[in-house]
Order: C-alpha cells, then sequence, then structure tokens
C-alpha cells in the first residue's frame, strides 16, 4: 500500500487524485490533504477517506476545521498555513505528495518533500518554471523521483521508457490551441473572462484556464520539460493539435516518432504516477478511433499568443528570467479573473516586467523567493 498526502486537495486534480484512490482497491491510502480555504469539500475528504492530518492555508478556514474535528470527535491533526503545507509534506508515514497546488506557492513545500525523501507527483509546474534547477538538483540528491503528473509530460514520460536520452532528437509537446485558436489579437481585443474560461477540451481550474487561453500553460509546460527531460530550447516543438488525443511525442534521432495517446482524461496520468512503473487498471473511457476521426496538427500562431513566445525567451535566458515570467502571469492572471485587466493585457504586462527586472542573480530559493515578491508587489501597485 501506497500512502499520499495531496498538497490543494480541492482542487481539480486534488479531486481527480481523490477518484484515482477511490478505484484503487486500496492499495492508496490518503494520510494527509491540505486546502486553501474549501472547508466543505475538506469535510467531506474527511468523512470519506479519514485522513490523519489537514492543513489549510487561510486562517479562518483552519479554525472551521479545527473547530470540526473537536466536535466530531475526529482525532485529526490539524495545521495552518505555508507551515502547515510543509508540515503536511514531509510526514514520516507518506511514500508521495501529490502537488496540486496552483501557482508558485508549491515551492517551499515540494522542496521540504524532497529533502524529506518523498517521491514527487508533480502537478505543479511553476514550481520547476521558477526552481527547475535547484528542485531536480535536490531530487537527485535524495533519490527522489519527480513523476509528472500533467498530461504533456506524463505522455513525453511514458514515451522515453526504455530508450536512451542521447537518442532523443526533439520533444513535441501538443497544445489544444485553448479557447481562442485561430483568433487573432484583433478579435481577442475586448473577449471576457467568461469567454476565456471556457476550454474546449480540458475541465480545469481557473489559473489553468485562463493559461491555456494565452498559451503561457503551454509556455510554462516547455519550461517544465526543459527542466523534467534535460533538453534544450531549441529542442522542444509546440504543435497544436486540438483534438487533444496525442498527449505529447518524443522523436528520435532516426526520426521515429513515439507517442502516447487516449482519452483526455487526467485521472490517467494521475493514476500513471502514483503506480509507477505499474500500470493499473482502466480508469478513463478507452479510446474510440471512430469517433475521433481525424487528428490535425497546426503550428502555433506566437503573434497573438505573445505568452509563449516570452516563455520560450524566459527559459532560453536563463536563471531568474522564469521567475519574472511566472509572478507576471500569476498576478495577471488573478487581476484578469478579478476583472480589472483586459485579456491582452496579460502578456503587455508580463513584457513590461521582463524588461523591468533585472535576472542576472544567482539561481538560489532566496533570490527567486524575493524576486517574485518584488514583481508581485510591482504588478499589485500599477493595477490596484
Ligand atoms: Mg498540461
Amino acid at each position: 500500500m501506497k500512502n499520499i498526502s495531496i498538497l490543494g486537495a480541492t482542487g481539480s486534480i486534488g479531486t481527480q487524485t481523490l477518484d484515482v484512490i477511490r478505484k484503487s482497491s486500496g492499495t492508496i491510502n490518503l494520510v494527509a490533504v491540505s486546502a486553501n480555504s474549501s472547508v466543505n469539500k475538506i469535510i467531506d475528504i474527511i468523512e470519506e477517506f479519514s485522513p490523519k492530518y489537514v492543513a489549510m492555508m487561510d486562517k479562518k478556514a483552519y479554525k472551521e476545521i479545527k473547530e470540526y474535528c473537536t466536535n466530531n470527535q475526529k482525532s485529526i491533526n490539524v495545521y495552518s498555513g505555508i507551515d502547515g503545507l510543509i508540515k503536511v509534506a514531509s510526514l514520516d508515514e507518506i511514500d508521495t505528495v501529490v502537488t496540486s497546488v496552483v501557482g508558485m506557492i508549491g515551492l517551499k513545500p515540494t522542496i521540504a518533500a524532497i529533502e524529506a525523501k518523498k517521491d514527487i507527483a508533480l502537478a505543479n509546474k511553476e514550481t520547476l518554471v521558477v526552481a527547475g534547477e535547484i528542485v531536480m538538483k535536490k531530487a537527485k540528491e535524495n533519490g527522489v523521483k519527480i513523476l509528472p503528473v500533467d498530461s504533456e509530460h506524463s505522455a513525453i514520460f511514458q514515451s522515453l521508457s526504455g530508450y536512451c536520452n542521447k537518442d532523443i532528437h526533439k520533444i513535441i509537446l501538443t497544445a489544444s490551441g485553448g479557447p481562442f485558436r485561430g483568433k487573432n489579437i484583433d478579435d481577442l481585443k475586448d473577449v471576457t473572462v467568461h469567454q476565456a474560461l471556457k476550454h474546449p477540451k480540458w475541465n480545469m481550474g481557473q489559473k489553468i484556464s485562463i493559461d491555456s487561453a494565452t498559451l503561457m500553460n503551454k509556455g510554462l509546460e516547455v519550461i517544465e520539460a526543459h527542466y523534467l527531460f534535460e533538453c534544450s530550447y531549441d529542442n522542444i516543438e509546440v504543435v497544436v493539435h486540438p483534438q487533444s488525443i496525442i498527449h505529447s511525442m518524443v522523436e528520435y534521432k532516426d526520426a521515429s516518432i513515439i507517442e502516447k495517446i487516449g482519452s483526455p482524461d487526467m485521472r490517467l496520468p494521475i493514476q500513471y504516477a502514483l503506480n509507477y512503473p505499474e500500470r493499473k487498471g482502466m480508469i478513463a473511457k478507452p479510446l474510440n478511433f471512430y469517433e475521433v476521426g481525424s487528428l490535425t496538427f497546426e503550428k502555433p500562431d506566437l503573434d497573438t499568443f505573445k505568452c509563449l513566445k516570452f516563455a520560450y525567451d524566459a527559459g532560453k535566458i536563463g536563471g531568474l528570467a522564469p521567475t519574472i515570467l511566472n509572478g507576471a502571469n500569476e498576478e495577471a492572471v488573478a487581476l484578469l479573473l478579478e476583472e480589472k485587466i483586459k485579456f491582452l493585457q496579460i502578456a503587455e504586462i508580463i513584457e513590461e516586467c521582463m524588461n523591468t527586472f533585472d535576472y542576472n542573480k544567482e539561481v538560489t530559493l532566496h533570490n527567486v523567493i524575493n524576486l517574485d515578491k518584488e514583481v508581485r508587489q510591482y504588478i499589485y501597485e500599477k493595477y490596484n
């Protein structure tokens, strides 16, 4: 039996991880969970899964969960804030931590989990974007596996199994193109948050849905792939594939391509990461080729979807440039969700921050965290 902790248990990936546990015939045991402020969802998890530890990021939510446990005679250890997240990421009895929190907030708990020698089922791509060098180095030093949950990276990981890294020619990341595929800058001037949140293929949380609409999600995934698979940016290509049936591919030096295809269902990569190297039973609907019909491919439009270009730029510059890119993006997406800026301003804000802040500092945890704060503060003061 595998004992796991889920950071961000009430979000989209967290909820689907719970479903994987439900269907695991008792082979996966949920020991700990964390959430930001979703008290009712955590109470449902407590009632169904009886975790021994709960961490709530929000103080008020922490008090409510604590009170619930006292009133209902639940002997659960309840923690709060970032220290609480770190605690549930590094508990003695845990084997694997599913990092499904959204954003750079996942960085400190992920590092704590690696230092405590827990395997990581990585769904928090922002952590690798801002501190890929640090995280991968620590994982190596501690003998920890980083198992990708992101569907594209899981596909690459599976396409690489049995092959040698030196034989890779390039990694091809597929992108659905998001809700605005085929649109140009003029078309996007007045799009609403509501339109941006409507993803054609995947049902996801708000932040990643907006990232998919700007193609920043693919940009972050390019940087994630660079660190996970030690592949240079020139050898990572993005191909728009609206059907989302091919989840990504690896081209080998002889031009052979190995790809992973299947239904667009996140429970598949989650189940694979939690059981690696074993493969478990069928959790998703099997692919019906006759229903899928044709598969199509397009070049991404980098003039319209500038965020993808900025991510490549930041990745190639290296150093702290991805930290600036990510901090600016997280803040800009939050502003869009609050309807304080327009859709196209996300790219403008990122470009402005990339031109304003100095990325020529050493990549240390301290510098990453401080620069991230500075970028956020700058945007906050300007747009609030
Ligand atoms: Mg993805």
